[in-house]
């Protein structure tokens, strides 16, 4: 006997023949002998529906007012999945966000859980009964509903599975796991059958977009063995324990994994394209100490993530290049965060572009071998793919090239590190 939690996205539970599926899943994992707490979201769409309403109410609309609004699509499938679950015969009740509670901070829209209280929960589970919960809301410490951001019930459904001290975290989702590289790029990508929290951390912030990236973090952070698979099994398929889809571990786990299927690890585990964001280049910035400085100093404090950046060797020794990029979105603030901080930056000119992407190959393997960096240069080199900067992890090289390149990009790469499905 197991104890799981089972959650399932927006398109899972979008309507009534939806969610009497999922109810069927449920419960076959049930009927398995095990404990089984399970996390919902809205019905897709909903979300974005009732954000509009808030929207449309004021444009400076109260967070926390929105919260209200905007975790009623949650509220809405936890009930129906209970009354489904109910009709089908087996034991099952709803648990709000107040009511195990989910304790959240007060930063409405983007709350942080901080702990749940889930004695209750697990008193009921032991019961046979199944706790359905609400997931992307809370309650702050003022006692008001908060919500956890954008995809946030994936983020919800680790802590649960954190508190009450699960086996497993099923993600239930309509891609049936974490692939090599995006399908839609490359046919051949295979489903992995294993990948490491921080391997799946950055993929997932650069560009598989599988899971809310809290979540990862949440999970390895509180070791909640996480699944990641599709919801469009059916009804007669094997149960879950089987494990049909991507199971997201620790490094140690993997290893154990490894050793017993006597595999040898794969030196590199995916590849991650992402064209979301855009080069800037200052060019003949002071070359003196803290010139740096004042330009990330001001970006910062506008909250304007700045992700790779190069300082080229000074001309003449008075002055340097400096290259960077930031997300597309936050390409206007940038502009006017370094206009208008131009003098004391003190830079002769400024030039964007927002044609390029970052490719990166990520793999827990290169930890122990060289040469992964070098291999990614020739294979892009012999097509002749112009990298504009480069930058390196402990797991992972990325570059940046132009957009144009991206497809031919992964799919060069994806064969040169021999990830290619026979
Ligand atoms: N319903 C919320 C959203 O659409 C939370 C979630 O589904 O993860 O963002
Ligand atoms: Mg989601």
């Amino acid at each position: 006997m197991a104890r799981i939690v089972m959650k399932f996205g927006g398109t899972s539970m979008a309507g009534t023949e939806r969610i009497r599926r999922v109810a069927k899943i449920v419960q076959r994992q049930q009927a398995a002998g095990h404990e089984v707490a399970v996390v919902v979201s809205a019905m897709a769409g909903e979300t974005d529906r009732l954000v509009n309403f808030s929207r449309e109410a004021s444009a400076l609309y109260d967070p926390a007012e929105y919260d209200v609004v905007v975790a009623s699509g949650e509220q809405v499938t936890s009930g129906l999945l209970a009354m489904h679950l109910q009709a089908l015969g087996s034991k099952a009740r709803s648990w709000l966000g107040w009511q195990l509670p989910v304790r959240t901070d007060d930063a409405h829209g983007s709350a942080r859980i901080e702990a749940i209280d889930s004695d209750a929960v697990i008193a009921s589970m032991q019961a046979g009964e199944i706790a359905v919960i609400p997931g992307f809301q809370g309650i702050s410490p003022q006692g008001r509903i908060t919500t956890l951001g954008r995809g946030g019930s994936d983020t919800s459904a680790v802590a649960v599975a954190a508190a009450v001290k699960a086996d497993r975290c099923d993600i239930y989702t309509d891609v049936d796991g974490v692939y090599t590289t995006d399908p839609r790029i490359v046919a051949k990508a295979r489903k992995l059958k294993n990948v490491t929290y921080e391997e799946m951390l950055e993929l997932a912030s650069v560009g598989s977009k599988v899971l809310q990236t809290r979540s990862v973090s949440l999970a390895m952070k509180e070791k909640v063995r996480v699944q990641v698979l599709s919801s469009f099994i059916d009804e007669d398929a094997p149960a879950a324990d089987t494990l049909p889809g991507t199971m997201i571990v620790s490094d140690e786990e993997l290893a154990k994994i490894q050793e017993g299927l006597d595999m040898e690890r794969q030196l590199i585990t995916g590849i991650a394209a992402d064209k979301n964001d855009a080069k800037v280049i200052l060019t003949a910035v002071p070359d003196r100490p803290g010139a740096v400085a004042t330009i990330f100093g001001p970006l910062a404090a506008a909250n304007i993530n700045v992700d790779m950046i190069i300082q080229n060797v000074g001309r003449a020794d008075t002055d340097t290049d400096v290259t960077f990029t930031v997300p597309q979105a936050d390409l206007e603030r940038t502009k006017a965060v370094l206009d208008e901080n131009r003098p004391s930056i003190g830079y002769e000119k400024l030039s964007t572009d927002p044609k390029i992407s970052k490719i990166s190959v990520v793999g827990v393997g290169m930890r122990s071998h060289a040469g992964v960096a070098a291999t990614m240069f020739k294979a892009l080199a012999d097509r002749g793919i112009n990298i504009q900067a480069i930058s390196t992890s402990e797991i992972k090289v990325s570059v940046l090239i132009d957009s144009d390149e991206t497809e031919l990009a992964v799919r060069l790469l994806h064969t040169a590190y021999g990830l290619d499905a026979a």
